[in-house]
């Protein structure tokens, strides 16, 4: 809930979305001008023209979507379902930007089918990240959501992206036109066995961290980062679990984790 002006979300927490992967809302900001939302079979994202990358990518994680394809071979993907008048940033739009190309939905969260691992190769999954981060915080904290998806029955929901300067002259560009975050935001929730998107309860774990998009920081923990959804709301500008009812959101997103 981001009070006050998206603080629409009816007691009952907005309607669920059909995709599993949006099933704890379509996060939502005050600017729907620049969110174009894609719905894809492995994943869900909010794409900005204007930035040419993701607002936000949201996925559901458990261990079926797990399996042993390799990674996807060759240069990252255009991705073709994008409108005909956006720009399509390809892989070249980020070669020798200093930055890597910073999957959200990690490659080997989606090693089921080679469709799967493919999806995440699409462009629309990338943000430009410093290889410091990509390589330290960020990678550990996508390796300790391998090992929580990785246990019996436990189903998470991830949302990743970045929070960008407030002004687009403060802004660093690359390639296309394509906007580099100052930092990156992720929120996961972890449902256990047994449990559904509607079971989000006061007591349901949250993790949440904003981490800088810096060099100098490869060796750092991810758990150094951690915030409260609040702060991410409040960095972001975005309203996230809009699908959760709405005094159950206001605790969990006020809790910082331990
Ligand atoms: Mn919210
Ligand atoms: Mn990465």
């Amino acid at each position: 809930m981001l009070p006050p002006t998206s603080a629409t979300a009816s007691a009952m927490g907005k309607p669920a979305d059909p995709s599993i992967h949006l099933a704890m809302g379509v996060p939502t900001d005050d600017s729907p001008d620049d969110d174009y939302v894609m719905r894809k079979p492995q994943y869900a994202l909010s794409y900005n023209s204007t930035r040419n990358v993701p607002n936000w990518v949201s996925w559901q994680l458990d261990e079926t979507w797990f399996g042993s394809v390799p990674r996807h071979k060759g240069k990252f993907l255009e991705d073709r379902d994008l409108p005909r008048d956006f720009k399509r940033t390809n892989h070249d739009d980020y070669t020798g930007s200093g930055f890597d190309r910073g999957h959200m939905v990690r490659s080997e969260e989606r090693t089921r089918t080679a469709d799967d691992n493919r999806s995440t190769f699409l462009m629309t999954n990338i943000l430009p990240q410093y290889h410091d981060l990509n390589a330290g915080p960020w990678l550990r904290l996508e390796e300790h959501c391998e090992k929580l998806a990785k246990r019996e029955g436990q189903q998470l929901f991830v949302m990743a992206g970045g929070i960008f300067p407030r002004t687009k002259r403060a802004t660093q560009i690359i390639g296309r036109d394509v906007a580099v975050p100052s930092s990156f935001f992720k929120i996961v929730v972890i449902l256990q066995p047994g449990q559904g998107p509607k079971d989000v309860q006061t007591s349901t774990p949250i993790l949440a961290v904003i981490m800088p998009n810096e060099t100098g920081i490869q060796d750092h923990k991810w758990d150094d980062y951690q915030v409260t959804v609040d702060e991410i709301e409040k960095r972001s500008g975005y309203d996230f679990l809009s699908a959760v009812p709405e005094a159950v959101q206001r605790a969990i997103e006020a809790r910082r984790a331990d």
